[in-house]
């Protein structure tokens, strides 16, 4: 057994004196089976190409499979006695349009109402795709609503297809509706003065930033592997002096961190940039919007989370929601495409709003080694830069 997994082992073990003071007793999970009906085909990775000369094609990274795994982790899991399962429904256009333009939905309703296209690289929208999508905005709708109806604290939607990519007029990176935007648009207009979206999928949440880019209400943190652009649905770099504009300047914090940062680097990153900047702009809720592509073993992504990692860093915003936000959390699913890591990953995920003494589940397959010198000097600089740069963080 390699060493690093003992001390992979050795982390997991939490004590009762690290746990936050208050935590969930239970997990709403919205969910509704409609969402398995977006089938994306398979080809060449997420291309839809079928080169000739390989015998075996997999299927499209963004499957049904890998929500298949994460929704039967949660229902016969260590942690399925704290979860309580809820039904989700399709978002109301109107709904839709407190993010995105009247214009892209009707695109999208005329490319459904014609069959389907791939609407913009490896992002298709197929039979079935434009009712799954109505499910995910409006399954992470209900899931929010629960909680402004303060009939829980800690809700997870558990939902596809992803919405972090989608602009208020662009699909991109296999999303079409920009599901945590939406409830973002909810929870403002039920009595929320500000709210955090805090994303730690391994892309740049480059939907979400567009579409509050210009509001000071909504404070938009992104964690992610540094990949820049990739194209015209996605021009945005996630580059730390992408800030925002007008009201909105200084409240789009881009954290791009280097490949393989890992468990140790994410948390430091956390606790040195988001702890600060949520601690400052005190919002009324908290939307943790997590992809578990940001793992070890994902192939979509090139950082080295671990079980562990997720776990603690679930940890920490379940600290920061009970002292801003009197516990409020919607955690939204983005990506994850390793169908059976993304599941693990997913159950530590959620025992990190639990008040445990002890990991529920060990990690299998954790054994990266780490070096986190290079991740810690990245977070240095963003730091320098951020409080030299963000009006609401420099020091006064
Ligand atoms: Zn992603």
């Amino acid at each position: 057994m390699p060493s690093e997994f003992l001390i992979s082992r050795r982390f997991s073990q939490l004590t009762a004196s690290e746990s936050p003071a208050m935590a969930a007793a239970r997990i709403d999970v919205f969910w509704h089976e409609g969402m398995l009906k977006h089938e994306t085909g398979s080809g060449v990775f997420d291309t839809g190409i079928d080169p000739g000369f390989l015998d075996i094609l997999e299927k499209h990274p963004e499957n049904p499979d890998r929500v298949r795994n994460m929704l039967a982790i949660l229902r016969r899991g260590p942690i399925s006695p704290y979860i309580s399962f809820h039904s989700g429904r399709p978002a109301l256009t109107s709904e839709l349009l407190t993010f995105h333009t009247q214009e892209y939905i009707n695109e999208l309703v005329e490319v459904d109402r014609k069959g389907g296209k791939e609407i913009c690289s490896g992002t298709f929208l197929n039979p079935g795709s434009w009712e799954a999508a109505l499910l995910a905005a409006g399954t992470t709708l209900s899931a929010m609503k629960h909680i402004l109806d303060r009939k829980g604290k800690v809700a997870y939607a558990l939902v596809r297809p992803p919405g972090h990519h989608a602009q208020p007029n662009k699909a991109d990176g296999y999303c079409f509706l920009n599901n945590a935007g939406v409830a973002v648009h909810m929870a403002l207009s039920s009595g929320c003065r500000k709210a955090v979206v805090i994303d730690i999928d391994v892309h740049y949440g480059n939907g979400t930033a567009e579409g509050f880019y210009n509001s000071g209400e909504v404070l938009a943190v992104s964690l992610h592997m540094n990949h820049g652009s990739w194209g015209p649905s996605h021009s945005q770099n996630g580059r730390v002096d992408e800030l925002g504009e007008g009201e909105g300047f200084g409240y789009n914090l881009n954290i791009p961190l280097p490949n393989g940062t890992g468990d140790r680097g994410y948390e430091y990153a956390v606790t040195q940039l988001v702890v600060p900047a949520v601690e400052r702009f005190g919002p009324d809720i908290i939307i943790f919007v997590v992809g578990q592509d940001s793992s070890a073993f994902d192939p979509n992504g090139r950082q080295c989370l671990t079980m562990e990692g997720y776990r603690r860093i679930s940890r920490i915003i379940c600290k920061l929601a009970n002292k801003y936000c009197e516990g409020r959390v919607l955690i939204v699913q983005e990506g994850g495409y390793h169908v059976t890591y993304s599941a693990y990953c997913l159950h530590a995920t959620l025992e990190g709003f639990l008040n445990l003494p002890k990991a529920l589940l060990d990690d299998p397959i954790a054994y990266y080694p780490e070096d986190e010198a290079f991740a810690v000097k990245v977070v240095e600089s963003i730091r320098k830069y951020q409080l030299e740069n963000v009006p609401f963080l420099k020091e006064t």
